[in-house]
């Protein structure tokens, strides 16, 4: 703490770390001033800080599979490299004994405590199938978590059935659907989703249906992707309304700032976006989410998937508290074939002894399974 304090006197930023440290909390306006400074290691220092009187020299993660069930999707957005057309010859979507083989496999042999389902828009999928999904999970793998399907997807099904987002929630649920990732959120204002991906749904209606989730007693996380053609203003606003949904609702467990990856998608083809945006921005991203989302949403994800598994262990440090998880059968990011996206679960565990760390192992929903 005293390293801090030296510190904040010399600093553009001292004034809101300060506050930070006194429990007040950066406005939007905060939020655009430490986007804009390159005092990373004031905010790390902060925000390292604040993450470890909260959860000591320990780190979290969780033993999980990815389930990309379909690529065939009809919502084009410029950032992904994933998906197909309905019909493309490379297109594929997942039968119900394939998810069951795939659980079986990662059970008997990870112990896998989650399985995080996402997929494209796909026009052809019946609510059905993915009620018959959750089922069989839940049936026949009670103790692995279904972490599943985004508010875009929820949208997508409840279009496909002429039916309301919170009916297709609520009957999801029935069928054991029990948590949500944040993913399509992107940056949640318009004018950046007009660019990046003008066919999904918008910002409120992101923030609609994470708020009927949350009513029905089904937690989420939130994401952020950073680094395409938003400005640090967007990045603010996407702060402001999280932090509003979050204190209406209580509903997010965790936040996860994802690095936008430009090979192979439109956005590098049409000469848009070139590189990622590096780790010192995952650093400052981790940084203020602490600040911003502090005695709040209590878990901040490392996104080890977009940044490598070094930054990951830095990211700790600066204000992260959640590993991520292992991953087998990760499509999506590998598609943009930066690096590898395979990752088990002694990797993590060395990787969070290496910091001096001791790694906890927990489903989806962060309660503690074991500690290594
Ligand atoms: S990000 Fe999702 S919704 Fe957008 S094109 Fe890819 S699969 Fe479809």
């Amino acid at each position: 703490m005293s390293q801090i304090t030296e510190q904040i006197h010399s600093s553009e930023i001292g004034d809101i770390i300060e506050n930070s440290l006194n429990g007040k909390k950066p406005t939007q306006s905060d939020s655009q001033r430490l986007l804009k400074s390159n005092d990373v290691q004031l905010m790390g220092l902060a925000a390292n800080y604040l993450t470890r009187k909260q959860f000591g020299k320990k780190a979290s993660f969780v033993n999980n599979i990815i389930l990309n069930y379909t690529n065939v999707c009809i919502t084009d957005c410029k950032f992904c490299a994933f998906y197909r057309s309905p019909g493309a010859e490379d297109s594929y979507t997942l039968s119900i004994d394939q998810i069951e083989s795939r659980i079986k496999i990662s059970w008997d042999i990870f112990k896998i405590r989650q399985v995080l389902i996402q997929g494209g828009h796909n026009p052809n999928l019946p609510l059905e199938y993915y009620e018959d999904v959750f089922k069989l999970i839940r049936r026949k793998f009670p103790q692995v978590g279904i972490h599943g399907l985004s508010p875009s997807e929820i949208d997508m099904i409840a279009k496909v059935e002429k039916s309301s987002t919170t009916e297709v929630l609520s009957r999801l649920k029935d069928a054991g659907l029990q948590t949500i990732p944040g993913a399509g959120a992107e940056i949640l204002t318009d004018s950046v989703k007009e660019i990046i991906s003008p066919k999904k749904i918008s910002s409120a209606e992101w923030i609609r249906i994470m708020e009927e989730a949350h009513a029905l007693q089904i937690p989420s996380s939130a994401t952020m992707m950073y680094g395409h053609v938003e400005s640090n203003h967007d990045i603010a606003v996407h702060f402001s309304q999280l932090v509003k949904l979050q204190e209406k609702t209580n509903g997010f467990m965790a936040f996860i700032p994802w690095s936008f990856e430009p090979n192979h998608t439109l956005l590098q083809k049409e000469g848009i976006v070139t590189y990622g945006a590096g780790g010192i921005q995952l650093l400052k991203m981790i940084a203020i989410s602490r600040l911003v989302f502090d005695g709040l949403i209590p878990h901040i994800q490392s996104s080890w998937l977009t940044n490598g598994v070094g930054m990951a262990q830095l990211a700790l440090q600066y204000g992260a508290n959640d590993f991520g998880g292992t991953l087998i059968g990760e499509e999506v990011v590998s598609c943009t074939g930066s690096r590898s996206t395979e990752l088990t679960e002694q990797k993590i565990i060395e990787a969070i002894s290496q910091i001096g760390y001791q790694a906890e192992e927990r489903d989806n929903f962060y309660n503690t399974v074991c500690l290594h």
